[in-house]
């Protein structure tokens, strides 16, 4: 009988021309990598990986990287890009509290955090992804006019998000407790996967967009 070769997901990230695992330099690297100095935007928490995805096939002048910290989800986008390669997107897979050992000091032009695990439980308010630990490190891997974008249908969480920008030193330019009804903000709005899952049953959609208070 022959035996088929099903390779697991660590493996196959860890053999991917598209993925960085935690122990691959590229802090100060990103330039080398994509061949080019175009800006770098990434998403953190992405999931399967349609929103950025396709933000990199929309924009091939930016470059994106698309951070997740589980092998079996990120493998569902490297897939995607296996069947369709595009050359301004790469992943890492990492939990993103060791952000800033893989961007050097301003080399990140954007950050979007999607539907971010809300970690309901006080003691574990410092894993939040828009928490003021997170803004920290941010705050170092982005430049200086750089901005975040935050999208959530979880009100708990976008409380909290708000609550911690003063604490790091961030502002808002623009908050949105309903992002689908308003027209402006939602011109070239990409959906995440979550964010259609939750949209269609009713549920609002929260969104900041912040830059440091400077
Ligand atoms: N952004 C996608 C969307 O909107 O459809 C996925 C949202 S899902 C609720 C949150 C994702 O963030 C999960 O895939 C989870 O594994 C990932 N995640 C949570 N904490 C993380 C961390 N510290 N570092 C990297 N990924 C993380």
């Amino acid at each position: 009988m022959r035996l088929r070769n099903i390779k697991g997901s660590r493996e196959v990230i860890s053999e991917s021309p598209y993925a960085f695992t935690e122990d691959v330099e590229t802090k100060g690297k990103w330039g080398e990598i994509f061949g080019n100095n175009n800006p770098i935007r990434i998403e953190i928490g992405m999931g399967k990986g349609r929103f950025i995805y396709t933000l990199a096939q929309n924009n091939p002048e930016i470059n994106y990287v698309g951070i997740e910290k589980y092998s079996s989800v990120l493998l569902r986008a490297i897939q995607k890009m296996e069947e369709n390669p595009l050359p301004n997107l790469r992943f890492i897979r990492m939990d993103a509290e060791n952000i800033t050992e893989k961007f050097t000091e301003g080399e990140v032009d954007r950050i979007y955090l999607n539907f971010s695990d809300p970690w309901p439980k006080d003691r574990h308010a410092k894993r939040r992804l828009p928490s003021a630990e997170f803004l920290k490190r941010y705050d170092y891997i982005l430049k200086p006019e750089g901005i975040i974008e935050f999208k959530t249908d979880n009100r708990d969480l976008f409380d909290f998000a708000i609550e911690q920008l003063p604490i790091a030193n961030w502002v808002a330019d623009t908050v949105t407790y309903d992002l689908h009804a308003d027209a402006l903000l939602m011109e070239g709005n990409v959906m995440t996967e979550y964010e259609e899952k939750f949209s269609s049953v009713g549920n609002p959609i929260c969104k900041y967009i912040i830059h440091r208070d400077r």
